[in-house]
Order: structure tokens, then C-alpha cells, then sequence
């Protein structure tokens, strides 16, 4: 699949959230090629910025409109470099990067906690008019913005939030449970933090449904060459996260 390095030019940004940003770039060759699970690796070239570029999912990319979509959270320099783009700005980007979720399922459950739901909210276009479910987990109801990004593409949103101001209490590896157990699903998507992940990888292999995660770690070159992201897959032999994933099916990066 091919990538390119283009200048994109920033179509629009707005806050949907607390420190949450909506990034529209256009970036035509990127959009063509890209599916849901890919990254993209954004760098801003103003001033002093920092060396490494900074990879980000993909939320949606349009094809007919060249358009893609970030949702990203202000965590530190680079981040906070892109939140200050203007509409008709430009920004270095990289991709469509790694190996994105399979589609050949009929009846999936996406499960996202923080930040993970961003590259699933594309996988759901992308399903849709399957039966999509999704599973969303975050600290407080404030967090949960997510929901109306959803609405259209899924048609159940189950929520769980720490403090249990919206959803059940608890967090999503509580419920996720009670909703296998239905026997409504035949494939789990996940993304979020790694021991929701490896959770989920277990309780779908219970169930015997086939489990993709996609994984966030820290990388650096992003195209496999810097073996920086590179962990342990559950057979002994490494994955670089960038270029083999950030999607594996569950098995290959959990002992399960
Ligand atoms: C494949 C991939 C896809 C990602 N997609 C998204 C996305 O769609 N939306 C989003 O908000 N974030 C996403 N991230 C995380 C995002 O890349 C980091 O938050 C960002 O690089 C931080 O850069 P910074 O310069 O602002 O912060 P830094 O100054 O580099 O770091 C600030 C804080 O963020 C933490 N951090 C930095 N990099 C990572 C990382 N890779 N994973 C976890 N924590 C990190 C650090 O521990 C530190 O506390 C993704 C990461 C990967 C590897």
C-alpha cells in the first residue's frame, strides 16, 4: 500500500472535548489509500518543533473529499503545536501507515477506552450498515463526547465511566463480560489502554470470537526502520508496532 509525505493543508479545527481537538486535513493521496486501523505521522514545521514526528490514528479519511480526520488529546509539545493550526495552515504528514483492522466479520463489537475510540470511529463508517455495537470507556461523562461521533454508525452504544456519571460504573472490561455472553458478536475491535486490550483479547477467545487490538506505542520513524516500537509477540519473536501493526489479532501480541 503506498505511502506518501505531503504538506497537508488544514481544512478545520475545532475542541469537541476537554483538551480535544477535531483536525480536518486535506491530504488527497493519504485519503485514497488509507483504511481504518492506519496512522498517520505529523510533524509541524514552525519554529522550534520537536524532532520526531507524532503518529496519530486515523478517525476518518474521505477519499472523494481528500479529507482526513484526527482526534487527538493536548498531552504535551507536539500535540499542543498542532492545536494551534489555523484553517489554511499546513502540516508535514506521513502516511497511510501499518496495518489497519480486518472487515471480513458481520457482527462486531468495537470497544474503545480514552483516547482508543479515535481509529475505531473510522472502522465503524467503515462497517456500517452492519449491526456495529461499540463499547466506550472514559473517566467521567464529560469525556464521553464520543457518543454523538457514534450515533450514526453504530446501533448499540454502551458506556461505561469511572465515576458513573453516564453508563455503568466501572470500566469497560466490566461490562464487556455480560455482552459476550449474549452471543450477538463475531468479531471484537479494540483500542485503548494495554491491559483493557489483553482483557478483551481474553474474555473474546473465552467466547471464541475473533479479537483485533491495535496497539499505542511510543515509536519514532514509523515505517518499521528504527525498531524503537518493536514488542514481544505471545510466540517469542518481536513485532514492530508500527509496521506490523498497530492492528494484530489479539493472539499474536497476548498469551491468551
Ligand atoms: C499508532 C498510534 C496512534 C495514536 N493515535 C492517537 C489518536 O488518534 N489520538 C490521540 O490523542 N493520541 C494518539 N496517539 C498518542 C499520541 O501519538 C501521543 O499522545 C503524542 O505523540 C504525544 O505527543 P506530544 O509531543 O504532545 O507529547 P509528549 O511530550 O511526547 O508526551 C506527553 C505525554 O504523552 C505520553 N505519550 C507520548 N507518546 C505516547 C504514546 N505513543 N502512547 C501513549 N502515551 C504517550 C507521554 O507519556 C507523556 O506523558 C497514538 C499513538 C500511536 C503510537
Amino acid at each position: 500500500m503506498s505511502k506518501t509525505v505531503s504538506m497537508a493543508l488544514v481544512r478545520d479545527q475545532k475542541t469537541i472535548g476537554p483538551l480535544v481537538k477535531l483536525l480536518t486535513l486535506e491530504a488527497p493521496e493519504i485519503a485514497k489509500n488509507a483504511r481504518p486501523g492506519q496512522f498517520v505521522h505529523l510533524r509541524v514545521n514552525d519554529g522550534p518543533a520537536p524532532l520526531l514526528r507524532r503518529p496519530l490514528s486515523l478517525a476518518g479519511a474521505d477519499a472523494g473529499q481528500g479529507t482526513l480526520t484526527l482526534i487527538y488529546r493536548i498531552v504535551g509539545q507536539g500535540t499542543a503545536l498542532l492545536a494551534r493550526l489555523k484553517t489554511g495552515d499546513r502540516v508535514d504528514c506521513m502516511g497511510p501507515l501499518g496495518a489497519g483492522f480486518d472487515l471480513d466479520c458481520e457482527r462486531p463489537l468495537l470497544v474503545g477506552g480514552g483516547m482508543g475510540l479515535a481509529p475505531l470511529l473510522y472502522l465503524a463508517g467503515a462497517l456500517c450498515p452492519r449491526p456495529v455495537a461499540v463499547l466506550m470507556g472514559g473517566r467521567s461523562q464529560e469525556e464521553l463526547f464520543w457518543q454523538g461521533l457514534f450515533a450514526e454508525a453504530c446501533r448499540h452504544i454502551h458506556i461505561t465511566t469511572d465515576d458513573g456519571s453516564l453508563g455503568r460504573r466501572g470500566v469497560t472490561l466490566d461490562l464487556l463480560p455480560e455482552l459476550l455472553a449474549g452471543g450477538e458478536f463475531d468479531r471484537v475491535a479494540a483500542c485503548g489502554p494495554r491491559l483493557m486490550l489483553e482483557g478483551a483479547g481474553r474474555l473474546a477467545a473465552r467466547h471464541k470470537i475473533a479479537c483485533q487490538v491495535s496497539l499505542e506505542d511510543y515509536m519514532a520513524c514509523g515505517v518499521g526502520a528504527c525498531l524503537s516500537c518493536t514488542c514481544a509477540g505471545a510466540d517469542g519473536r518481536r513485532r514492530k508496532v508500527c509496521a506490523d501493526g498497530p492492528v494484530f489479532w489479539a493472539g499474536e501480541v497476548f498469551a491468551l
